[in-house]
């Protein structure tokens, strides 16, 4: 005779037998004493369900069949804690949830020199690298600023190969190396090698011996400018700086030129653009005169022309000089130029992709 008896039976072996399990061997003897096809225990209730009264067999069924799940679950179960703890210490465990990954994501400098870049790109320069330790050469020499030179205060370079400051330079007969205090000479690198027409950027690292402070870093990005052709003139450069600018700040801001000077242009202007912060009107940024400073830029000396063999008769040709980090300030409004330095996450991470 077969009942709900048997079955509550069964069921109170399987746990008492489960709860023994302590390999995987066990559990497929487990197994095979419940659900082997021949002489499991599910095996024996259905086949002595043809001893049972016509009328219970159904129920009989039915309860066989929910022990029979209930039973492959339950071993099923035990089988995944069995393999967890088998497993050896720092094997892949593929069921646990993905980790997520940080994504990376480039520095406001790099996304600004890329801007840079794009927008002179479209007006037909060619992108220059160079090199970041330079002769004095090239860094000075060549852009009309022989070694006697007043703009060339040691205080603002590091040398690399030379005394401290106090030491008579001019003394040594070697060459001095140094940081690159500018982009500039990425314009007599190129000059020696090509023949005009020239249609040049350069962006790049600089360093000067500058303390510091909210609007100094002792090393910092600029993009150097030169564009050298036939019957070229102060209004090309006028012309090429106002519509990057535009572009660049992507607002009609007003551009203003003023007269200053630079040893390797002549005439030469620092360009001002109307402050981003007050519209014109005045505020502490711009302190209250409206305008900012923005970049140096003139037309090629010719001493410069000479210095890498271009006639200074024929050609003419501008050049400008931008930090890269001044613009990045006021495009992003910071206000610590050294904030761009830190590379701390909290500021990196207000900026896009
Ligand atoms: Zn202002």
């Amino acid at each position: 005779m077969t009942g709900p008896n048997d079955i509550d039976a069964i069921r109170a072996a399987f746990q008492t037998d489960l709860a023994a399990v302590a390999n995987e061997q066990d559990l497929q003897t487990v197994r095979d004493r419940y659900l082997g096809r021949k002489q499991g225990a599910v095996a024996a209730l259905m086949k002595s369900m043809a001893d049972a009264p016509p009328a219970d067999r159904p129920a009989i069924g039915k309860s066989a069949n929910l022990l029979k799940r209930e039973i492959d679950l339950a071993l099923a179960t035990r089988k995944e804690t069995l393999e967890a703890s088998t497993r050896p210490a720092g094997s892949v465990d593929v069921t646990l949830p993905g980790r997520e990954m940080p994504f990376g994501r480039r520095h406001p400098l790099t996304l600004i020199r890329e801007q840079v870049e794009s927008i002179f790109g479209t007006m037909g320069f060619e992108i220059l690298q160079g090199p970041q330790v330079e002769d004095d050469y090239h860094n000075f020499e060549a852009l009309n600023m022989p070694p006697d030179h007043p703009a060339r205060d040691m205080q603002d370079t590091f040398y690399l190969d030379r005394p401290m400051p106090g030491v008579d330079r001019t003394a040594s007969t070697q060459p001095a190396t140094l940081l690159r205090t500018h982009t500039s000479g990425m314009q007599i690198r190129y000059m020696e090698n090509h023949q005009p027409p020239v249609r040049i950027i350069a962006p790049g690292l600089v360093y000067r011996r500058d303390t510091p402070d909210l609007t100094h870093s002792p090393m910092f990005l600029q993009v150097e400018g030169l564009l050298v052709d036939d019957g070229i003139t102060m209004a090309d450069l006028k012309g090429t700086l106002v519509s990057f600018l535009q572009a660049f700040f992507d607002t009609d801001i007003r551009v203003m030129f003023r007269p200053s000077f630079f040893p390797y242009t002549e005439p030469s202007a620092e360009v001002f653009i109307s402050c981003v912060f007050c519209g014109g009107d005045g505020c502490p940024v711009c302190k209250k005169t409206g305008w900012l400073e923005i970049l140096g830029c003139g037309m090629v000396h010719p001493a410069v022309f000479e210095a890498v063999g271009y006639d200074p008769e024929r050609y003419t040709g501008w050049a400008f000089g931008l930090g890269i980090d001044r613009v990045a300030l006021l495009k992003h409004r910071v206000e610590d130029i050294r904030l761009f330095y830190d590379n701390d996450l909290r500021l990196l991470e207000q900026f896009p992709h």
